[in-house]
């Protein structure tokens, strides 16, 4: 059932929210209480066409427009999206279900990489090498691709678009963004705040929706880009029909986060970071703790410090001080739920069970509590999967190296953690493990918007990470012009020969 009040989230075309001309909706929900709080439009073929149409003529007039002026834009949007931060964060935690102090976590990375976007002038300078030959020069320069596509997952409705969005308009580009049909509200905001910072209509522009909008970016002829992040099958999928059809794709994937702690590590840091990591937004980040691998004898000292503390979480409405809010949607809740449910079938030591929550909210709400596996091995599905949910799993390993070993055999090469006091063993960590981002005594080692983000082996299909150096990479495409101005000094005559350099 809708409440009364029920309202449409529409596309945002050249500059203004737009209806589009398809029938089909979404429900949009407020996971605290379970309600349909409104409908999302979803986009047709038809829609995605009108609206990448605008965004080719409006990307062709920006990519001349001076870096000065681009950057004068991406600082006001700085200025107004810092100003209405509140306001985006109310409406991540309204449709995704985080507590706002997490929702504002989630603005203020996206922040950094806005910030970042300032100084893109300074990434796009080419080199210059003066005489390479006698006369000769050589310079390079990079150019904007056209129209980009983000496609975004509900986990983080503004962070993620915001890791793409700025880079790709300071590097020139137009862009389209496809939300997740879970939580699009952010993205409206976001549009608004770049049409108040004086970027001119169809630079950016949101169509929503589900498969028809991804499929309807993936094959246009005038998409040269793709940047998706969600589930590993779809980071497939986009990678694969995005190059089919010519256009250059970094799609990242799912994860399964391991955090290893040696036996000489501060196991109080150790239980604070597994918590706060394996618990806060519900498990809902990629970047997530979700395998606590203690070499022994740790997990018989770490795992009842951890139960002290997951035992003191507050689960409860977002918007009422609680520690975790509730999963997306009712499907997700009931997925995660059948995990834990698996867990326990395949015989590992169900410590905390999530199960029996009692949340501190109103309505009949997504509810999973925090939940604590001990003695987990691979083969059982709690490890196996990405579960995307508050279910934290103890696996027990005799020594470091058989550690590292789990770690590298997992498909996933996400994000990896080492908690230890000895910055040798965290040095070879780092050296040895199959994985894209490491945090030595740090649980969630995101980069900042400066470095790149990215996985390894499944979690990411393509070459480039998202944002820093590799983003303007992404989002441009190199020249390298080779020049010699009339001389009569430097006149060669006809050489039929392979250029050299004398
Ligand atoms: P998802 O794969 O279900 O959806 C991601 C996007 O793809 C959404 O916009 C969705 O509308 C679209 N989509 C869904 N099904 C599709 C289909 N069949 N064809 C084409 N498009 C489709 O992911 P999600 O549930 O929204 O997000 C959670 C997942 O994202 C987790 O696996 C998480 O690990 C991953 N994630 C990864 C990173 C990273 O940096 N590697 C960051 C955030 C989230």
């Amino acid at each position: 059932m809708m409440d009364a009040g029920t309202d449409l989230v529409p596309h945002w075309r050249s500059g203004a929210r737009w209806a589009g001309g398809a029938e089909r909706t979404g429900d949009v929900h407020d996971p605290a209480t379970g309600q349909i709080a409104r409908q999302v439009a979803f986009a047709s073929g038809a829609d995605v066409d009108a609206v990448v149409a605008d965004a080719v003529l409006a990307g062709r007039a920006w990519a001349e427009q001076s870096l000065s002026r681009r950057t004068a834009v991406l600082f006001a949007f700085r200025e107004a999206l810092s100003r209405r931060r509140h306001d985006v964060a109310a409406a991540i935690t309204a449709e995704h279900g985080k507590v706002l102090d997490d929702a504002l976590g989630e603005v203020q990375r996206g922040l950094e990489v806005v910030e970042f976007a300032c100084g893109a002038p300074h990434l796009l300078k080419g080199g210059y090498s003066e005489g390479v030959s006698t006369g000769v020069d050589v310079y390079s320069i990079r150019q904007a691709l056209g129209v980009v596509a983000v496609i975004a997952p509900f986990n983080f409705p503004a962070m993620v678009p915001l890791w793409f969005a700025p880079v790709a308009i300071a590097c020139g580009n137009a862009v389209v963004l496809k939300p997740s049909e879970k939580d699009p509200s952010a993205s409206m905001l976001l549009a608004e705040l770049w049409a108040e910072a004086g970027l001119p209509a169809g630079v950016f522009s949101v169509v929503h929706g589900d498969k028809v909008a991804v499929d309807a970016l993936l094959t246009h002829g005038d998409v040269a880009a793709v940047s998706f992040v969600g589930s590993t099958p779809i980071a497939r999928y986009v990678y694969e029909t995005g190059t089919a059809h010519g256009k250059r794709v970094q799609a990242l994937g799912g994860a399964k986060n391991h955090m290893v702690v040696l036996p000489d590590a501060d196991l109080e840091a150790a239980a604070d970071a597994a918590v706060s990591a394996g618990f806060g937004s519900a498990g809902e980040r990629c970047m997530a703790v979700s395998a606590l691998v203690c070499v022994d004898p740790v997990a018989d000292e770490l795992v009842p410090l951890i139960a002290s503390r997951v035992a003191r979480l507050r689960t409860g409405d977002g918007r009422r001080g609680a520690d975790m809010g509730p999963l997306v949607t009712g499907a997700h809740r009931d997925k995660v739920a059948s995990y834990v449910d698996a867990g326990v079938s395949a015989g590992a030591a169900l410590v905390i069970d999530g199960r029996d929550v009692a949340p501190d909210a109103d309505g009949a709400g997504f509810w999973l509590g925090p939940t604590l596996f001990d003695r987990v091995r691979p083969g059982m599905s709690i490890y196996d999967d990405e579960i995307f949910g508050p279910v934290l799993s103890v696996l027990r390993v005799p020594s470091y190296d058989a550690a590292l070993a789990l770690v590298n055999a997992n498909r996933y090469g996400n994000g990896t953690a080492i908690f230890t006091a000895d910055g040798g063993a965290a040095r070879r960590f780092q050296h040895e493990v199959q994985v894209g981002m490491i945090g030595v005594n740090v649980p969630i080692p995101v980069p900042m918007a400066y470095y790149s983000f990215g996985g390894w082996k499944a979690s990411l299909f393509g070459d480039t990470h998202a944002h820093g150096v590799e983003g303007v990479h992404f989002y441009t495409r190199g020249k390298v012009v080779t020049s010699r101005w009339p001389h009569p000094a430097t006149r060669t005559g006809v050489d039929l020969g392979f250029p050299t350099h004398d």
